[in-house]
């Protein structure tokens, strides 16, 4: 099962991508997780990725293609998985759809004033939570991974689900979306 979570940053994909993880048994990949982590471990793609990163704006995606490739042929991916962030703009829709087969496109919507609300909220101390930074990340997602949404219905693959409820309304959703798929 290889399931795809879209929607704008803070509607919730992290935290529900890691439940339906663990309850379905399948691996989940965040691309956002992985360059953090490049990063803190100095790697050479965590230093193309950084400033991209800060300034809330798409990591190059030869970088993260790249990431996201050598991910998919490892021993761990090939039972299925969960991607969380990736893909974010058609061109990675490209690269994706000649790496594997996506069998569901889950997306959480949520409207900008909430989620500005919830990422500032959130009380992380991340580094690229400042208000402009948040509206920035909005902007990108707006202009560059919302049109993948069309792309997903149009393959018959999505289910749209509200994100502005608890958590674990929106986890009884995603499993009703999913349910049939999983087990
Ligand atoms: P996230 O944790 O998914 O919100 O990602 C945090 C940041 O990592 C984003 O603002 C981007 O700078 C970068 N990033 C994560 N995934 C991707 C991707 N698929 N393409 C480009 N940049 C990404």
């Amino acid at each position: 099962m290889k399931l795809v979570f879209l929607g704008p940053p803070g509607a919730g994909k992290g935290t529900q991508a890691k439940l339906l993880a663990s309850d379905a048994g399948l691996l989940h990949l965040s691309t956002g997780d992985m360059l953090r982590s490049a990063i803190q471990r100095g790697t050479e793609t965590g230093l193309s990725a950084r400033s991209f990163m800060e300034k809330g704006q798409l990591v190059p995606d030869r970088v993260v293609d790249a990431l996201v490739k050598e991910r998919l042929t490892m021993d761990d991916a090939q039972a299925g998985y969960i991607l969380d962030g990736y893909p974010r703009n058609l061109a990675q829709v490209e690269v994706l759809s000649k790496a594997a087969e996506i069998d569901a496109a889950l997306f959480l919507d949520v409207e900008d004033e909430i989620l500005v609300q919830r990422i500032l909220g959130r009380g992380e101390g991340r580094k690229d939570d400042t208000e402009e930074v948040v509206r920035d990340r909005l902007t990108v997602y707006r202009e560059q991974t919302e049109p993948l949404v069309g792309y997903y219905r149009m393959r018959g693959l999505l289910h749209e689900i509200d994100g502005d409820r608890s958590i674990d309304d929106v986890s009884s959703a995603v499993r009703a979306a999913v349910g049939g798929l999983i087990r």
